[in-house]
């Protein structure tokens, strides 16, 4: 064994995280770092995944929105989520996709602004985040304007004529972060509403939404929370916010009393206004019960251990395969990067899918970007050895470069 792999054995032997690994379902021979893009399966998801099928759907049948709590889980999730993202348990509900609740806060956001006609993102967001925004200056009409600059620009882009600041905290090509409180603070200063998307931040590192006084936020469950494909979004509405936001999508989930059957819409108290529609109990079954691997999880140790393992990714991808013409995509400052590393490459299709092929799973993104997650729950400091010894391997023998590697999927 060599030195690197025995020190990161003994890594993981004082890791604090190190029993969380089993809550979950790997595969053998697998080295899982895609978990910033589909978290793996929990234990205790799948078991009650089977028995919300069998027993809530299959014996009790509609008697469950009553008896086995279907009726609140938008609540239920929403309040295990609040505790990983600063905020309070009436702050926030899970429900729809992060496109869909973008869509329902920006609009809520852009009416509470009204004679502003700015909608202000960053070119380096992810593309749904923009195209929602275009879509709604499409709609509304009146002058609105999804304006994109670039990301380094955002601070001096932001003035009196911008009504909302939409954007993503951690960038997911590069993994850069920004800066959560200055943002906000500069959008507050200039009367603007911030809305942070935190896709890639939830479950990745400790988030103070109430801390740094932010106004709304979106995130998805389906990467570092494990909630399964497809899994239901959160939305976050601060509670000074709440009584003012007229949903756009008044449906009648949305209704202070749904079953009264009424025709005329009247918006419910509080955070469950920005429902809209019934949800997927199956997949909410699955995330409520990913969501209870994170009792006891101390985010400080989270943060640590997953700053640590991206630590010695570069360091061992940089000493091990910098001559093969891998650059450092990501920040090299910790503090200025979220939980994963990404390189960039020109062959970068090729090379990343030879790695799959050989069990290291992490992802592409055009047109050059090598993706890595590192999901401190249940990657290990070996998994990081690993994994850059088969990388170092695909790129001292050229095993990359076939036909069969360039083929492109519709996924990448
Ligand atoms: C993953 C991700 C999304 C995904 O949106 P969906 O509606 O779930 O498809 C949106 N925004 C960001 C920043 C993401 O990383």
């Amino acid at each position: 064994m060599t030195a690197d792999r025995q020190a990161a054995q003994r890594q993981d032997e004082t890791d604090l995280l190190r029993h969380m690994r089993d809550e979950f379902l790997l595969p053998d021979g697998v080295i899982y770092l895609d978990g910033n893009s589909l978290g793996p399966l929990p234990r205790r998801a799948r078991e009650r995944v089977a028995r919300a099928g069998a027993h809530e759907w299959g014996n009790d049948l509609i008697r469950s929105w009553n008896t086995a709590g279907w009726f609140d889980l938008h609540s239920t999730v929403g309040a295990k989520i609040a505790r990983l993202i600063g905020a309070e348990a009436d702050e926030v509900v899970a429900a729809d996709s992060t496109s869909i609740n973008l869509f329902k806060l920006s609009v809520a956001a852009a009416r509470l602004r009204p004679g502003r006609r700015v909608i202000l993102s960053d070119s380096g967001n992810f593309p749904t985040d923009l195209y929602i925004g275009q879509g709604i200056a499409d709609l509304l009409g009146q002058g609105l304007e999804m304006r994109i600059v670039d990301r380094d620009q955002v601070l001096s882009a932001i003035d009196e004529t911008v009504a909302l600041v939409m954007l993503t905290e951690v960038d997911f090509r590069d993994g850069r972060r920004h800066d959560v409180a200055a943002v906000t603070a500069a959008a507050h200063k200039a009367g603007a509403l911030m809305l942070w998307d935190l896709c890639h931040s939830a479950g990745a590192l400790p988030v103070d939404l109430n801390g740094v006084g932010a106004d709304l936020a979106v995130g998805c469950s389906y990467k570092y929370l494990n909630g399964g494909p497809g899994a239901p979004a959160f939305l976050f509405v601060a509670r000074r916010l709440q009584a003012d936001i007229r949903p756009p999508l008044s449906g009648w989930w949305g209704h202070d009393r749904p079953f009264d059957f009424v025709t005329g819409y009247r918006a419910a108290e509080g955070i469950r206004r920005n429902l809209c529609g019934t949800q997927p109990i199956l997949s909410f079954s699955a995330l409520d019960a990913a969501l209870d691997l994170w009792d006891g999880v101390d985010m400080a140790a989270l943060r640590a251990k997953s700053v640590a393992l991206c630590e010695s990714f570069i360091a061992l991808v940089e000493r091990d395969c910098g001559q093969y013409g891998l650059t450092l995509a990501s920040p090299r400052e910790a503090e200025r990067r979220g939980s994963q590393v990404s390189f960039r490459h020109p062959e970068g299709y090729a090379i990343m899918q030879a790695l799959i092929a050989r069990g290291v799973i992490g992802d592409f993104r055009a047109p050059d970007v090598l993706r890595f997650g590192f999901a401190p729950l249940y990657i290990r400091h070996v998994d990081v050895v690993d994994a850059v010894a088969i990388l170092h391997n695909i790129l001292a023998t050229g095993s990359w470069d076939t036909p069969e590697f360039r083929a492109r999927s519709a996924v990448t």
